[in-house]
């Protein structure tokens, strides 16, 4: 409304000025400027209403109620006082007849045009509020009626008939435009609202986007980057120089998980983070792979900082004690790849083989990817790619190794051993092929395959009526973990017929590491006959323990204590507490490693009841086998 009164004005000044001339020129000079001076007040009056400030133009949406209905209030003051001023502009129009003798003068014509005119453009500019274009043009058209009434003749008396329908044709425009503005108004305000609700829609949504991203990239625990975030942030680095990758894992962590609670160890983990972040230099990546796992990457060059330092750097920073924790008990190995290498995945498994070695060499190391590390790792790599076409080729062969009596001639078992000789890299070693077939997917593959070879020495000795002679197959923790071994064992086994009292699982004490997930298949395996044998026994740290949880039958003693008994009194002692134990909780002993005629002799007078090593007889094929199964005493069944 007041932007329509406010262009409204000029125009109404303007033919105001117009009106004064003619008035001037027709000898009513005086009279013109008394009425234009009325006029010019009246419209000075309506600018400032215009102007002033009104309480229901600061109308927003979170007004409470009653704000709200006050801020209404002065609206509706505020229109009314302005309607007011339009009469009041409307009776000062309404005078002109004064200067034209009521429309009597020559410059009728002028005067009644101007009036027409004036009228007009009030309707066609104050299209917001009707009332206001009204009040303004009522009083001028009626005192054109008027007059022209009063002066008499026919011509006039029409055209006063004509400006009386002229009102009403101008109010009756006046509240269609209203009605048309309003409804534009209207549509303009919920399409503002409308785009208002959408920005902020769309702003929420931004942010959702942000945090969801943030979350993708970044680990919750420490703010640093996860490993997604990590591959992506150093895949788009790698081009930008030679950069150094260190792959860094804690020592000693999962002892402040299982002592001190999760709750200790993600503090420490968080610490952890806050340290690498200090030692980071300028532009590095530090990322938390998972677990107790960091990555660093960085460019030696812009940070003047050689990768030797910045590891010795980060085994510092770790080797501070931690608030509430034995100083010493935390450390990290650090695996370091330096220099091109065509990927980053490259670099990935390149740093891994790198960590490996520093973790094998003791905590709180670091060691660099080097030309050996290099030739094990393609070692490995061929390995993996050539084991599942010799599996096919069925060029792995399993090995049996004769366990004897304590007279160390009387056959009571075999345990059965891979060989593989590869084309190229000749004879592998178990644990490099058993290593090999957990990283190409094979680890059940090849457990099976070892299987099959195993029963068909079991129906070897079935058909000579050997039931006595048990054949052992060793069974990884990974394998013990990750496959179903007491399934695929009693169903093959069922299978074939054979009597499962014939075979024997030897496991080692890391099996128990992941108890939870072995328990089960332990427990089916025994139930069916089939005996534990806990291997390696004396090396690890939890043999009590592990024995009960493990279901042993057997316990075989690892062979660094049998081998080169009759030197070592440690090792005697060792191998006496072993035997009296077994005595004590009613389990067999074995002894393998016996490599001489005094190992043998020693381990007989200390009356271990079972002796295994190469003094007694090596691992062989199968043919080989059946060979010496002719001519060995066999125990009876
Ligand atoms: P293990 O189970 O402790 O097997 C005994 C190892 O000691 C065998 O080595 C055997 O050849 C060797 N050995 C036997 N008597 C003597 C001796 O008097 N002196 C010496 N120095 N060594 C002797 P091998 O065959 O190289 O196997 C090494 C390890 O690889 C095994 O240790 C076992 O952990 C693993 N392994 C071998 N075959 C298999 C298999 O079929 N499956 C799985 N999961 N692991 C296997
Ligand atoms: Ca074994
Ligand atoms: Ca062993």
């Amino acid at each position: 409304m007041r932007g329509t009164v406010l262009a409204a004005i000029p125009v109404n000044m303007l033919l105001g000025l117009a009106s004064i001339l003619v008035a001037y020129r027709s000898g009513h000079g005086a009279l013109g400027a008394a009425w234009f001076a009325a006029s010019t007040c009246v419209n000075l009056l309506r600018i400032v209403l215009c102007r002033i400030p009104c309480l229901g133009l600061a109308l927003t949406a979170d007004m409470t109620p009653s704000l709200a209905a006050t801020a209404a209030r002065s609206v509706d003051r505020h229109l009314r006082v302005c309607t007011l001023a339009a009469f009041l502009s409307g009776l000062v129009w309404a005078c002109q007849p004064l200067l034209s003798a009521g429309y009597t003068s020559p410059e009728t014509l002028f005067y009644l045009t101007i009036t027409c005119g004036v009228t007009a453009g009030a309707v066609t500019h104050g299209i917001a509020y009707a009332r206001i274009p009204i009040a303004f043009i009522a009083l001028p058209l009626l005192s054109v009626s008027v007059c022209l009434t009063y002066a008499g003749d026919f011509d006039r008396n029409c055209l006063a008939a004509c400006v009386v329908l002229y009102l009403v044709a101008l109010t009756h425009t006046a509240f269609r435009s209203q009605a048309v503005f309003r409804e534009a108004s209207r549509l303009k305000n919920e399409a503002h609202a409308l785009a208002r609700s959408r920005a902020e829609a769309h702003a929420s949504a931004s942010a959702l986007v942000d945090e969801m991203r943030w979350r993708a990239t970044h680990d919750d625990l420490t703010g640093l980057l996860n490993r997604a975030g990590f591959l992506q942030a150093a895949e788009s680095r790698l081009h930008s120089g030679t950069l150094s990758l260190l792959l860094l894992d804690l020592d000693g962590f999962k002892f402040v998980n299982d002592v001190y609670g999760h709750k200790a160890g993600d503090r420490v983990l968080v610490e952890v983070a806050r340290r690498l972040r200090d030692a980071l230099p300028e532009n590095g990546l530090a990322a938390r792979l998972g677990g107790d796992e960091f990555a660093v990457l960085y460019d030696p060059a812009t940070s003047g900082l050689a990768h030797d330092v910045m590891a010795a750097n980060f085994i510092t920073a770790v080797a501070h004690p931690f608030d509430g924790f034995d100083a010493g008990r935390l450390g990290v190995s650090i695996g370091v790849h330096a220099g091109p290498e065509p990927s980053l995945t490259e670099m990935l498994s390149c740093a891994d083989e790198a960590l490996y070695a520093a973790k094998a060499g003791g905590r709180n190391r670091f060691r660099v990817f080097d030309a050996g590390l290099r030739e094990g790792l393609q070692m490995r790599r061929d390995l993996e790619r050539d084991l599942s076409q010799a599996l096919v080729e069925n060029a792995p062969r399993v090995w049996f190794q004769p366990i004897y009596a304590a007279d160390g001639h009387t056959l009571v078992g075999l345990e059965a051993l891979i060989r593989w000789e590869h084309p190229r890299l000749g004879w592998i070693a178990p644990p490099d092929l058993i290593a090999a077939a957990a990283m190409a997917g094979l680890t059940e593959s090849l457990l099976r395959y070892i299987l099959e070879q195993v029963c068909a020495m079991l129906e070897i000795l079935r058909s000579r009526g050997l039931d006595g002679v048990r054949v052992a197959m060793n069974v990884s923790p990974r394998e013990m973990a990750q496959v179903p071994v007491d399934e695929i064992v009693i169903e093959r086994l069922g299978l074939l017929d054979l009597p499962p009292t014939m075979l024997e699982i030897e496991i080692t004490e890391e099996t128990a590491l992941d108890i939870g997930a072995v328990q089960g298949k332990l427990q089916a395996l025994s139930r069916a006959g089939i005996r534990i044998t806990l291997d390696d026994f004396g090396i690890g740290y939890s043999s009590l323990s592990s024995l009960r949880q493990l279901k042993a039958d057997r316990i075989k003693i690892d062979r660094s204590f049998v081998t080169g008994l009759g030197t070592c009194d440690d090792k005697r002692g060792l191998v006496l507490a072993v035997l009296g134990l077994g005595r004590l909780l009613g389990l067999d002993v074995v002894a393998e490693g016996v490599e001489s005629v005094d190992d043998l002799h020693i381990l007989q007078a200390m009356g271990c009841p079972f002796l295994q090593g190469y003094y007694l007889g090596r691992p062989m094929p199968v043919e080989a086998m059946e060979d010496t199964l002719l001519v060995t005493r066999i125990a009876a069944a």
